[in-house]
């Protein structure tokens, strides 16, 4: 039997009523149920991931196209939008719609195992890729930014970024507190759209949390999706809430309104060190992202506007300023880390010379589930019903006995984590486990167990598929940080083993010129097709990851691949 989901007819909406409905800019909204819209699954699968990507609950900025990560976008423009939705409506299923920088190109003759998706995004030859002339592109309408999942139409709201989050701060609390983050406080900067996970992955792991973030509506955000417990415009509550908590050993998160560099100077007046420090705010984009010390929200827009680059130089030594506290606080005693923003190299710009004292997350926390073929694998019910999250969260527990680790990160997930768009669930996985996940995945939408097909993909964020020296890549064994041969081995392993959409990116995470990263999604429908896509993608991604690890020197990632028969 092919599938039962392929087996309920395309609807009769012309492609106007759809994008009236779904897709009337700034209103985007994936459609949800068992029935198909475009021609196939695959190509529905990449349309009603985009839409969610765009939908409000999701995309920080829909208006802008912005889903999350400064200006991370997902189209180019509205009428790049609109196209893409029409061009996914009509196309076949031996063609792949190719999408250059968030603009739909051209289509090319494929076939029904290629993907349906080609996307390249924010990408300049090496000599030129600096945000200046990304930006002065950007403004001619040349380019968008991509950032990671944005434009590669994989993001899944807050919830993403929830478990790397929550692994990072518990291997935090393994190495240096003994397993237990009870009686600890973590202070961050940067409650947006991936920062937005860490006062919740930080109460997972057990953790008094204080989030800074200059923009109110942002924390707000926050609270109404549950991943944050209390607001406070007022620095003296804020510490009078995270003090108390701290000493009862309680797990609360607050969320302060305020500029990161200040709270952490009156932080060192007051003679307050937090256990764990580190920062969220969109450093890696120095005029988009970071709001300069003193300034309103409204004066940063305006600055921005009328001279960019006074606002780049104030926001460079705002940066160094926050980095210096952040040393400060590292000296009295604060296990102090880099998270993922490029803020060492913007501080380092604006006269920190200290900044690279702090140490990035990934070699401190990361590396060894990069070396056992580990990472964000992630999937999204295509229904858009909750309860087809709840059957794959049981499977993969069914699956998994062994893996306590994942099952209480499902169990805590099933209980706090607020979907955002269509129901998705993320849940680190290595190699082996998620080839047979995937399998797994497509033989419960064969048997009718969800209701509509299962898509599966992963941030780039991982660990074959990124080439970023100041992140997934620094502190390498053999000092091959920058080759970015790796991620783009990575895209053609997965267009050739059938991913269902691919993507190359340049820039996410740290910014244009920081970075090379590839992306994938593959589709679970229930067919025959889907299996074998799935199981070549799903070992190839992993396999990069060891393949990239044991070429480096790392003896975990040269055992794994004795294991899993990966030597050459
Ligand atoms: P975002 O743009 O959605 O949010 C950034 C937040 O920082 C905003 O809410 C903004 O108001 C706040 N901010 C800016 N300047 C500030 C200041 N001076 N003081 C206090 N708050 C300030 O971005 P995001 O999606 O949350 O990503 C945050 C950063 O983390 C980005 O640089 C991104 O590239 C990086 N990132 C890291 C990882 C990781 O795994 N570590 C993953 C993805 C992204």
């Amino acid at each position: 039997m092919e599938t039962v989901t392929a087996a309920i007819p395309a609807s009769s909406v012309t492609v106007e009523e759809f994008i009236q409905t779904y897709a009337n800019h700034p209103v985007y909204l994936p459609p949800r149920g068992p029935q198909l819209h475009a021609k196939n699954w695959q190509s529905e699968a990449a349309l009603r991931m985009f839409l969610n990507n765009l939908t409000a609950e999701v995309a920080e900025n829909p208006e802008k196209l912005v889903v999350y990560g400064g200006i991370g976008q997902a189209a180019r423009t509205p009428q790049d939008a609109r196209k893409i939705v029409e061009l996914l409506l009509t196309l076949e299923e031996d063609e792949s719609l190719l999408v250059q920088s968030g603009k739909p190109v051209g289509k090319v003759r494929t076939h029904a195992e290629a993907p349906r998706v080609l996307i390249a995004n924010s990408n300049l030859v090496p000599h030129w890729a600096t945000w200046e002339h990304f930006n002065n592109l950007r403004e001619r309408g040349l380019m968008m930014y991509g950032q990671m999942t944005a434009g590669s139409w994989i993001y899944i709201g807050t919830q993403g970024i929830l478990q790397g989050t929550y692994e990072t701060f518990a291997a935090c609390g393994r190495i240096h507190f003994n397993g237990d983050l009870r009686h600890r406080l973590l202070v961050t900067g940067g409650l947006g759209g991936m920062g937005g996970a860490q006062p919740l992955a930080a109460t997972m792991a057990g953790a008094t949390f204080l989030g800074v973030d200059v923009d109110p509506e942002r924390i707000k955000k926050r609270l109404e999706t549950r991943y944050l417990d209390k607001m406070t415009y007022d620095y003296r509550e804020a510490m009078r809430l995270v003090l108390a908590a701290k000493d009862k050993g309680e797990a609360i998160s607050v969320g302060l309104v305020g500029d990161i560099g200040d709270v952490l100077e009156q932080m060192l007046q007051d003679g307050i060190t937090p256990d764990i420090l580190t920062d969220q705010t969109s450093a890696h984009d120095p005029i988009n992202g970071y709001v300069p010390n003193g300034f309103s929200l409204e004066e940063a827009r305006q600055l921005r506007e009328s001279d960019p680059e006074q606002y780049r130089q104030k926001s460079l030594k705002s940066m160094a300023r926050h980095v210096g506290f952040m040393l400060e606080l590292q000296r009295r005693g604060s296990k102090t880390f880099d998270y993922g923003n490029n803020l060492r190299e913007f501080a380092q710009q604006g006269g920190e010379p200290y900044a690279f004292q702090i140490n990035g997350f990934v070699p401190e926390y990361m590396r060894p589930l990069f070396c056992e073929g580990k990472g964000p694998f992630r999937w999204a019910a295509l229904s858009g019903d909750p309860e087809d999250i709840r059957v794959t969260d049981e499977a993969l527990k069914e699956l998994f006995p062994e893996n306590t680790h994942m099952i209480n990160w499902l169990e805590q997930a099933q209980e706090k984590v607020a979907f955002q768009g269509l129901p998705c669930r993320i849940c680190w996985l290595g190699m082996g486990e998620r080839e047979k996940a995937g399998l797994l995945f497509n033989r419960l939408v064969r048997e009718g167990k969800v209701k509509a097909p299962l898509v599966i993909g992963r941030d780039h964020l991982d660990c074959g598929s990124v080439a970023s020296p100041y992140r997934e890549t620094e502190g390498m064994l053999d000092g091959s940080d920058a080759v970015s041969d790796w991620p783009l081995l990575n895209l053609m392993a997965n267009t050739s083993g059938g991913a269902t959409w691919v993507s190359f990116h340049h820039g996410g995470g740290v910014g244009i010129g920081y970075s090379q990263h590839a992306g994938m999604v593959v589709l679970a429908d229930g067919t025959d097709r889907a299996d074998r896509c799935l199981s070549r993608v799903l070992h190839n991604d992993p396999a990069l990851g060891i393949y990239r690890h044991a070429d480096a020197g790392y003896e975990t990632a040269q055992q794994n691949a004795a294991k899993f028969g990966l030597q050459i």
